[in-house]
């Protein structure tokens, strides 16, 4: 499905079989002398039969077409290596672009991954199983792509758009967004998403995403939006009211996973299965192994942040990293 949003500017939307995602929003911008693409979806045939016959009705040369991947996630780069031309760069914020260079996410060729998720206690054979079946290393670009590194405040100009980048860090490391100031439109990439929650993960002690991530909510919130495009699903209108939302949603999550360790101390792939998720699922042991990996990430963000600021303290038991909140306060957020 393609449609023009406004006047040469293009969204083409590619489906995600078999992802509960189901699709992801490509983003086209055409000029007389160069074009931009915003995202590519995964390098997967699926993807490439919408969204080739659709360049080529947009009559895009590629030679005099440039890429921007908002964050290294398969879905919106899975393909720059395969649309790029002579002629043509491929940008990615410059946190993410390291992490491709140096190999060390599952969205980059080779990874060595896992052992943080085996010390968070996610079972040894369906480790293996994620690892091998995760979409990053799957539908990730075919080749090493070498990106230019954006960072804050870099600009470029296609027709009547003027894009800013903006630094979101959360949803990855070195997430962009990219702002039109004059036409009051902001691209999110997955940093805001309007039918879904942006799945924010950890997998490392290093570093706290959800953190990061509500203060780059905060970071947007006063921008003159009108049209705010994501990178899954419908355009957003109201992006504060949004921000609002997601900034709630992850407060009482935060709740959630600090109820469940009054129950007792838990490693966070325990934690994870005694979250709710929306997924149609009968228990967590039917869950597919794929989404108990994403659960898990996304428990440990909960669990750092909550660690973070002092609400819940860790212990190494036989290897596994070991949370617990203390039991008599039922503090909250
Ligand atoms: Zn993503």
């Amino acid at each position: 499905m393609m449609e023009e949003i406004l006047p040469g500017l293009f969204r083409i939307v590619l489906p995600l079989p078999g992802n509960p995602l189901k699709e992801i929003n490509s983003y086209v911008l055409t000029s007389e002398d160069r074009n931009l693409i915003i995202d590519t979806g995964m390098n997967r045939p699926e993807c490439q039969e919408v969204l080739n016959p659709a360049l080529s009705a947009l009559g895009i040369d590629l030679g005099r077409t440039d890429i921007i991947a908002t964050h290294y996630h398969a879905d919106h780069q899975g393909l720059v290596f395969t649309l790029l031309r002579n002629g043509s760069k491929a940008y990615m914020g410059t946190s993410d672009a390291l992490a491709m260079e140096a190999g060390s996410t599952t969205h980059a060729r080779k990874v060595p991954m896992g052992d943080y998720a085996a010390i968070s206690g996610f079972p040894e054979a369906e480790l293996r199983w994620a690892q091998e079946n995760h979409p990053g290393f799957k539908y990730g670009p075919q080749a090493v792509v070498n990106y230019i590194h954006l960072k804050e405040g870099d600009g470029f100009t296609i027709g009547e758009y003027r894009l800013q980048v903006i630094e979101t860090p959360g949803h990855t490391g070195g997430h962009v967004c990219l702002y039109d100031a004059r036409n009051k439109i902001l691209f999110s990439g997955d940093h805001v998403l309007g039918d879904i929650t942006p799945n924010i993960q950890a997998w490392t002690d290093d570093d706290d995403p959800l953190g990061k991530y509500i203060q780059s909510l905060d970071k947007i919130r006063n921008l003159e939006v009108s049209l705010c495009l994501p990178g899954h699903r419908s355009v957003i209108r109201d992006l504060e009211k949004r921000i609002e939302e997601l900034i709630e949603h992850h407060r009482v999550r935060a709740n959630e996973v600090l109820a469940i360790l009054e129950r007792g101390p838990r490693n966070a792939y325990r934690t994870a299965s005694e979250m709710t998720w929306d997924i149609v699922a009968k228990s967590w042991e039917d869950f597919p192994v794929m989404q108990k990996w994403f659960a898990t990430g996304e428990a440990i963000a909960h669990l750092r942040f909550l660690e973070d600021r002092n609400f819940i303290s860790r212990e190494l038991i036989n290897g596994i990293i070991t949370y617990s909140a203390p039991s008599s306060s039922s503090q909250r957020l």
